[in-house]
């Protein structure tokens, strides 16, 4: 199958030449007769498997040329990032036709992006909280919007946009066509769908048949971060690893990972979490894009919506706490078609977090040891009740009676505290 094979037009057909597209991709191919037929349609596939031209190559059939100045098209997404990606997708599979296209985001002036939706547009892609603001200044006319797209809508839900998308529900056209896109298929999500969407169909790619065919993965353990480091530090001495996104949980780790990259390793890095400015944001990710920065160093939501192609390595410095956050995170490697490496650094707790992981994936992590040259340093005493502490933490989960060394040690801790207390309090009468 091609894309000649799809109803679209040469138009199309010649901006998918261009990219250097040879043929559709699974969820390409499930989708786009669909969505031109004018259906509902749930897409569960996550970023890497092609989602957004799934979507964006038939609604673009369907608008065809600029005719109206009246939005026609809503496309609503989670973070920033996501929204400059799928805009520059739009622009790039739009070269041959007239149809406009613009991003609200926040952080950014509302003023020229309302002046955008003045001078006529065809296609808005917007986080809704941004939408929302804009429509309520009067600056968004809404009623000739027919199709709207929910991209990444897990992440839309973990985000608390629900009370946003509710809004725009409600003053958008009834009579539309409604297409949600999902990396995994939660409760919360089923539940935004049923609002959503009529009489949808469903269509889904495993993330475990994109993970197995084109990603390799691989597990270190390691007992800690000064170890990690160690362990950063010597893998990025193989050339092979020449576009490596280093997945942190907070911010405090990518910091951490930057000042010691700045020491140990020779070449450029950046380093992208919440704390940084917006330009400088889309600015790393660009020059990451552009091959100019070797490594570039994010936390999960920073990271969300960050469409790289070609990106060699994937490394989990520390394991996410949502496991399907790992099929995000490993699904930035091995994008269409090219083969990918996502390593893992597991310590005590990890590890068991990890095989977790491979039940929600339903394949096998290699396990690998660390190699010699690597020093491995003694856990210090704050990290070893960390991890101690997130060990007595999965043990009760799983027996809820489970009382561990930690618990024991807390509540000392807090019979005291509550000792001090009582006294504050007795003093105080
Ligand atoms: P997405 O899943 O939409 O984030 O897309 C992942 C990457 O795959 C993007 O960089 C797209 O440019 C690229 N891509 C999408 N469709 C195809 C295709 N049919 N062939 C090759 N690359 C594609």
């Amino acid at each position: 199958m091609n894309f000649q094979d799809f109803k679209l037009n040469a138009q199309l057909v010649n901006a998918i030449t261009d990219m250097g597209w040879s043929e559709p991709t699974e969820i390409q191919k499930k989708a786009i007769p669909l969505v031109l037929n004018g259906q509902d349609v749930i897409g569960i596939a996550q970023t890497g498997t092609g989602k957004t031209a799934a979507y964006m190559l038939p609604l673009l059939r369907k608008l065809n040329y600029a005719q109206i100045d009246q939005p026609r098209a809503l496309i609503l997404a989670p973070t920033k990032e996501l929204i400059v990606q799928v805009k520059e997708q739009v622009e790039e599979l739009t070269t041959y036709t007239d149809l406009r296209c613009t991003a609200l985001y926040g952080g950014v002036g509302a003023k020229a992006q309302m002046q955008e939706i003045e001078a006529g547009i065809d296609i808005i892609i917007a986080t809704p909280g941004r939408f929302m603001d804009l429509y309520l200044k009067g600056a968004i006319p809404v009623k000739q919007i027919k199709t709207m797209v929910l991209d990444e809508a897990d992440r839309l839900m973990d985000m608390g946009f629900m009370p946003q998308i509710r809004k725009i529900l409600e003053v958008v056209p009834v009579k539309r066509q409604n297409l949600l896109f999902s990396a995994t298929f939660p409760e919360k999500v089923e539940e935004l769908a049923g609002e959503f969407l009529d009489f949808p169909t469903r269509i889904e790619v495993t993330p475990q048949a994109t993970a197995a065919t084109t990603i390799e993965q691989l597990a270190y353990a390691v007992e800690n971060e000064r170890t990690k480091l160690n362990l950063l530090v010597h893998l990025l001495k193989d050339e092979a690893l020449n576009k490596v996104i280093v997945f942190t949980n907070s911010k405090k780790t990518a910091d951490s990972i930057a000042k010691h990259l700045d020491r140990k390793v020779e070449g450029e890095f950046r380093v992208v979490h919440s704390n940084k400015g917006q330009n400088s944001r889309i600015n790393a990710v660009r020059e990451f894009e552009e091959g100019l920065i070797r490594v570039l160093v994010a936390t999960n939501v920073s990271a969300r919506g960050i469409d790289i192609a070609d990106v060699t390595h994937v490394v989990n410095f520390e394991l996410p706490f949502a496991y399907e956050e790992y099929v995000h995170r490993i699904g930035r490697t091995g994008r269409a078609f090219k083969k990918g490496v996502a390593i893992s650094f597991t310590n005590m707790a990890e590890k068991y977090h990890l095989k977790k992981i491979e039940e929600v994936i339903q394949g096998k992590i290699e396990r690998v040891p660390i190699p010699e040259a690597v020093e491995i340093i003694k856990t210090g005493r704050g990290e070893q009740i960390e991890i101690e502490r997130e060990l007595d933490k999965i043990k009760r989960r799983e027996n809820p009676d489970f009382k561990g060394a930690f618990h024991e040690k807390k509540r000392k801790f807090s019979t005291k505290e509550t000792k001090s207390k009582k006294n504050k309090n007795r003093k105080r009468r």
